[in-house]
C-alpha cells in the first residue's frame, strides 16, 4: 500500500481519514472485502431501514457505527456478510411532511387538493409523498460513506416498490389464511388530526407527562332530594358522552351529609371531601346498582332504557377518584366492553376530527382537547350545580408519535392481527435471542410481550401499503397475495390505483372493492427479512431468503423494543418462523453532556458533521464504543470525543511515529528480552480478550481492553525501551513493528481509518487491513505477565513512597526492599532503573513502607555523600539541558560549562557523566551566575 503516513498530523485526523476514503474508493476496497474468501460461510446482518425524508442525526451515526463494527469483525474472521441497505418510505411521517409542504392539514383537505376530485387528489398527494421520501438521500449516502459504514447502497430494498409491496401482501395473506386477521369495532388510540387509529406499539412511543384538568362531577340522583353520586374524570371532554356510572359490587360506599346536600362516594375516598360532613349511611356497591340519575347534557341519541343508571363492573376500584366510574361507551376500552355487555347506546358525541357533533348543543364543532372547550364544559356543570370540584392532575398521556396531537381513545372500525393468539410463541422466540444488554430480554422487551395486544394494522390514510382485502356488499371478502391475483401487471400498487381494481364476487354477481385502509408502516419494516428479497414472487428470492434467515446480528436504539425489534419478531412468529434475529444490540439514547435530551428547542443538538470535521470519524466511533455500555444512555459532548481521541488514538499514533524514527533498523528477527516477551504476551492476551468480548457483542469491554493495551505499549514498552532503540539493539524495532501490525488488525473493526494507516505504515501485506484476517492469538505466558505486573506494582508503590518522603526521582537511593514477592534478575534491573535505586533486596526491615498488592515494599531514604553527589549531578544535567534549550541550541551544538567553586566536589566524581549528558566539551571553575542549583552556580558558553 502506498499511502504516505508521515504526513498525517495528529491534529488532523479528519483530513487524513478522507485520504483513506479516497484510497478505498480508488482501489474498490469495499468490493474486494465483499469478495474476500469466506471459509466460515455467511454471517447475516439486517439493516433496519431508516427514512431518508429527514437529515441524519447523531443518533443515526451511533446506530450505524454499531451496525458496522460487527460485520467488519466477522469478515476478518472469514465470514461473508451481505450488507444490503434498506429505506423505509411509507407512513405518517412522510404524509405529514407533504401536508406541510402543500400547506394543508387533515384528510378533507388532502382529498380536495384537486377540488372536487378525491381520486386525482390522492394521486397527487401520493406522488408528492413518493418524491418527498428521497429528500435527504444524498445526505444519508454522504454521511454513511464518511463514517465508514460499509453498506451496499447501490442495491437497497425500498419499501414502496411494487415488488416489496407484493411481498408484504403475500405475508399478510399468510396471516389471513391462518385466520389471524379480523375487523372489529373497538376503542382504539386515535389521532384526530391524522384521522387514523394507531397501534399500541406506536402509542407506546408517544407518552408524555402532562398536567390535565380533572373534574369531580355530581350526578343528581332521580327521586332523591339533593342527593348526588360523585364521580371523577381526567377527560372532561368525555362527559357529554356519559351514559352510565359503574360501581364495585363489594366496595363500601357512604352517604355523606354536607349540610346542603347528600353525596355518595366510596368510603375509602372520603379524603377528597373538605370541610365538615357527616356520614349518614353506609352501603355495599350492590345496593346502589339500579339507581337512576339525571344526564349531564341533553343528548337525544344517548337516551334509552338502559341509559343513566348505576351498574356494577369488576374494573371499578376505590383506590383513586371517588370509587364511581363515569362511563362513556365510545371513549374507553373498558367502557366499550361494558356498554356492549349491558346494551348501552353506541353514539359518537365526537366526530372523526375530534370536534363535538351537532347534537351536543352549545359545544357543537368545538375541538374536544381545546382548553376553551374544557372550560365551556366546566361552566355548563357549574351553572347546573353539577361541579363538585376540580384539580390539575399529572399523568402520562399518549400523543401521536408523529404529529404530537393528544390521542383520543375512540371507537372505530379497524383491522387487527391476532398477535395475542401467538403470545406464547412470541415469548418462547424471545428466549432464543441474545440481547445486549441482557436485561432487555425479560425486562423491557419481555414485559412488553407479556402484555401484548392485538395489532391494530389498518390506517385510514393514503401513503402506505394498501391493505390487500377486497370486500363485497354481500359480505364476501378476499385477501390478495400478489398483483397477479388481481389480474393486473403494470399498475402501481398504491392508492388510488389499486382502489380502482374491482374483483368479481364469487358469492353473488356484484363487484368486490378494496377496503380503504393502508397498513401500519411498521408492518413494512417488520416483514423486511422476507420482503427485501421480493419473496416469493421474485426470481431467486427463495434462495436469498433461505441464505439470509435469521439474522445473526441487528442493532438499533432502545425505542425499537416497541418498534422494529417487536414487529420483526411479531411478523416472523405469526408466520410460524423461528426468531428473525439471534443477536441484537439495543442502544441507549444520546443525551447532552449534562444528561438532558437533545432537542432543537433547547438548542443542545450536536450535528454529526461538526463532530466529524473537528475530531474525525474514528474518534467519534471510538467514543461511542467505549464511553459506556451499549444500552446505557450516552451523555455526549465534544470534550468526550476529544478525550477519546487523545487517550487512545493519539497514543497509538505517537507510538507509530516513534517506530518510524527507527524502522530502518528492522532485522526481521524479534528481540526476546523479558520486556519483549512481556509485550508479545500482552498482545496475545489482548487478542483473546477483545475477541471474547466481540463474540459476546460487548463492544465497550473490547475497546477498553484495547485502550489498556495501547497505553501500556506506549507508557511501558516503548518508554522502557527508548535506550534500546537509540543504541540500535537488534530486534527491538521488529517487536514494535509486529505489535503495531497486530494492533492495527485488532482495532480495524472499531476505527477503520487509523487502523488502515497503521497497517500500511508497518508494511501490512494486503491492500487494506480490512482484507486481512483477524489475528491468531499467540501464546500467553501467565507467569511472565504476573511477574511484570508485580514489577509494575512495586514501581507504583516505590514512587508513592518517594513522593511521601519528598525524594525526587532524580535522587538515587540505596535500596528498595520487597517482602512477599520474588522477582528474577530481569525485573530487578527494571526496578533499579525505574525507581533509581542501587539495590533491590527481598527482606523485611524498618524503612518507610507500604503493604499493598499482597506484598510489603520499603524504601531506604537515607542518603550518604555518594548518593547525594550523584543526585546533584543529575540535577545539574537536567538544569544545563534546560539552559541549552532556552538558548536555542540544537543537539549538534557543543558547549563549555562555567561552574562555581562549590561544584568541584560533584565534578570530581561525575565530570564525565555531566559532560557527555550535556554535550559539553569541558568545564571551567570560576565566576558563573546565570542559574543556581543546590548552591552551585552555572553558565554555559557556546
Ligand atoms: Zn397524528
Ligand atoms: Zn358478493
Amino acid at each position: 500500500m502506498t499511502v504516505d503516513v508521515t504526513c498525517m498530523s495528529t491534529n488532523n485526523f479528519a483530513e487524513e481519514e478522507k485520504k483513506v476514503l479516497e484510497m478505498w474508493k480508488e482501489k474498490g476496497i469495499f468490493d474486494l472485502v465483499q469478495k474476500k474468501e469466506s471459509p466460515e460461510g455467511d454471517f447475516v446482518f439486517y439493516e433496519g431501514p431508516p427514512t431518508a425524508n429527514a437529515k441524519p442525526a447523531l443518533h443515526h451515526v451511533l446506530a450505524r457505527v454499531f451496525k458496522d463494527v460487527i460485520p467488519r469483525y466477522k469478515i476478518m474472521q472469514g465470514f461473508h456478510v451481505d450488507r444490503k441497505a434498506g429505506w423505509d418510505t411509507h407512513g405518517l411521517p412522510v404524509e405529514l411532511q407533504v401536508e406541510k409542504k402543500l400547506g394543508i392539514s387533515g384528510k378533507p383537505q388532502i382529498e380536495n387538493i384537486v377540488p372536487g376530485d378525491p381520486v386525482a387528489s390522492i394521486k397527487k398527494f401520493n406522488a408528492e409523498c413518493k418524491d418527498m421520501v428521497w429528500g435527504f438521500l444524498d445526505e444519508w449516502s454522504r454521511l454513511t460513506e464518511r463514517i465508514g459504514f460499509w453498506l451496499d447502497l447501490d442495491d437497497p430494498y425500498v419499501t414502496y416498490e411494487n415488488e416489496y409491496i407484493e411481498s408484504l401482501w403475500w405475508v399478510f395473506k399468510q396471516m389471513w389464511e391462518r385466520g389471524l386477521v379480523y375487523q372489529s369495532h373497538k376503542v382504539v388510540p386515535y389521532c384526530s388530526r391524522c384521522g387514523t387509529a394507531l397501534s399500541s406499539h406506536e402509542v407506546a412511543q408517544g407518552y408524555q407527562t402532562v398536567k390535565d384538568r380533572s373534574v369531580f362531577v355530581k350526578f343528581k340522583v332521580v327521586d332523591e332530594k339533593d342527593a348526588y353520586i360523585l364521580s371523577w374524570t381526567t377527560t372532561p371532554w368525555t362527559l357529554p358522552g356519559n351514559v352510565a356510572l359503574a360501581v364495585g359490587d363489594g366496595v363500601d360506599y357512604v352517604y355523606v351529609d354536607t349540610g346542603d346536600e347528600t353525596l355518595i362516594l366510596a368510603k375509602n375516598r372520603l379524603e377528597i371531601l373538605e370541610g365538615e360532613y357527616k356520614v349518614v349511611k353506609e352501603v355495599k356497591g350492590s345496593k346502589l346498582v339500579g339507581l337512576s340519575y339525571e344526564s349531564l347534557f341533553d343528548i337525544p341519541s344517548l337516551k334509552s332504557d338502559t341509559s343513566y343508571k348505576v351498574y356494577a363492573a369488576d374494573f371499578v376500584t376505590d383506590v383513586d377518584g371517588t370509587g364511581v366510574v363515569h362511563t362513556a361507551v365510545m371513549y374507553g376500552i373498558d367502557d366499550y366492553e361494558f356498554g356492549e355487555g349491558v346494551g348501552l347506546p353506541k353514539f359518537h358525541t365526537v366526530d372523526e376530527e375530534g370536534n363535538f357533533v351537532d347534537e351536543v348543543s352549545g359545544l357543537a364543532g368545538k375541538y374536544v382537547k381545546d382548553p376553551k372547550t374544557e372550560q365551556a364544559i366546566i361552566d355548563h356543570l357549574t351553572a347546573n350545580n353539577l361541579l363538585f370540584g376540580e384539580e390539575m392532575y399529572e399523568h402520562e398521556y399518549p400523543f401521536c408519535w408523529r404529529c404530537k396531537t393528544p390521542l383520543l381513545y375512540y371507537a372505530r372500525d379497524s383491522w387487527f392481527i391476532r398477535v395475542s393468539d401467538v403470545k406464547d410463541r412470541l415469548v418462547a422466540n424471545n428466549q432464543t435471542i441474545n440481547w445486549e444488554p441482557s436485561h432487555i430480554k425479560d425486562g423491557r422487551f419481555g414485559e412488553w410481550l407479556n402484555n401484548i395486544h392485538d395489532w391494530a394494522i389498518s390506517r385510514e390514510r393514503y401513503w402506505g401499503t394498501p391493505l390487500p382485502i377486497w370486500m363485497c356488499e354481500c359480505g364476501e371478502m378476499k385477501c390478495v397475495g400478489s398483483a397477479k391475483e388481481l389480474g393486473v401487471s403494470d399498475i402501481e400498487l398504491h392508492r388510488p390505483y389499486v382502489d380502482e381494481v374491482e374483483l368479481d364476487c364469487e358469492k353473488c354477481d356484484k363487484k368486490m372493492k378494496r377496503v380503504p385502509e393502508v397498513m401500519d408502516v411498521w408492518f413494512d419494516s417488520g416483514a423486511m427479512p422476507i420482503a427485501q428479497w421480493g419473496f416469493p414472487h421474485k426470481e431467486g428470492s427463495e434462495d436469498q431468503l433461505n441464505n439470509h434467515y435469521p439474522a445473526d446480528y441487528i442493532a438499533e436504539a432502545i425505542d425499537q423494543t416497541r418498534g422494529w425489534f417487536y414487529t420483526l419478531l411479531s411478523v416472523a412468529t405469526l408466520l410460524e418462523k423461528e426468531a428473525p434475529y439471534k443477536n441484537v444490540i439495543c442502544l441507549g439514547h444520546i443525551l447532552d453532556g449534562k444528561g438532558f435530551k437533545m432537542s432543537k428547542s433547547k438548542g443542545n443538538v450536536v450535528e454529526p458533521w461538526e463532530v466529524i470535521n473537528t475530531h474525525g470519524v474514528d474518534a467519534l466511533r471510538w467514543h461511542f464504543f467505549s464511553m459506556s455500555a451499549a444500552g446505557e444512555p450516552k451523555r455526549f459532548d465534544m470534550k468526550g470525543v476529544d478525550q477519546a481521541k487523545r487517550r487512545t488514538l493519539m497514543i497509538l499514533w505517537n507510538v507509530l511515529k516513534f517506530y518510524e524514527l527507527y524502522k530502518d533498523g528492522a532485522t526481521g528477527k524479534m528481540a526476546d528480552s523479558a520486556l519483549d516477551k512481556w509485550v508479545l504476551s500482552r498482545l496475545a492476551e489482548t487478542t483473546q480478550t477483545v475477541q471474547g468480548h466481540l463474540d459476546k457483542y460487548d463492544l465497550t469491554r473490547a475497546t477498553r481492553a484495547l485502550h489498556d493495551f495501547i497505553t501500556e505499549v506506549s507508557t511501558w514498552y516503548v518508554r522502557r525501551s527508548r535506550g534500546r532503540f537509540k543504541s540500535g539493539e537488534e530486534g527491538v524495532v521488529d517487536v514494535l513493528k509486529h505489535v503495531l501490525l497486530e494492533t492495527s488488525k485488532l482495532i480495524a473493526p472499531f476505527t477503520p481509518f487509523i487502523a488502515e494507516r497503521v497497517y500500511g505504515a508497518v508494511g501490512g501485506e494486503k491492500e487494506s487491513v480490512h482484507l486481512d484476517d483477524w489475528p491468531e492469538s499467540g501464546k500467553v505466558d501467565e507467569e511472565l505477565l504476573k511477574a511484570m505486573q508485580q514489577t509494575r506494582d512495586v514501581v507504583e508503590i516505590g514512587m508513592r513512597l518517594r513522593a511521601e518522603n519528598s525524594m525526587k526521582v532524580r535522587q538515587p537511593l540505596a535500596a528498595i526492599a520487597i517482602d512477599g514477592a520474588k522477582l528474577e534478575d530481569a525485573y530487578i534491573e527494571i526496578l533499579k532503573e525505574e525507581l533509581n535505586v542501587k539495590e533491590v533486596v527481598f527482606e523485611k526491615n524498618d524503612w518507610p513502607s507500604h503493604e499493598d498488592k499482597g506484598m510489603t515494599v520499603g524504601l531506604n531514604i537515607e542518603l550518604n555523600d555518594e548518593l547525594r553527589l550523584e543526585g546533584v549531578a543529575r540535577e545539574l544535567v537536567r538544569t544545563i539541558n534546560g539552559m541549552r534549550k532556552d538558548a536555542g541550541l540544537t543537539i549538534t551544538d557543543r558547549i563549555t560549562l562555567i561552574v562555581s567553586e562549590s561544584g568541584k566536589a560533584v565534578f570530581n566524581v561525575h565530570e564525565e557523566y555531566i559532560l557527555v549528558s550535556t554535550k559539553s566539551d569541558s568545564v571551567e571553575f570560576g565566576d558563573a551566575g546565570d542559574v543556581e542549583v543546590g548552591g552551585i552556580a552555572i553558565s554555559i558558553i557556546k
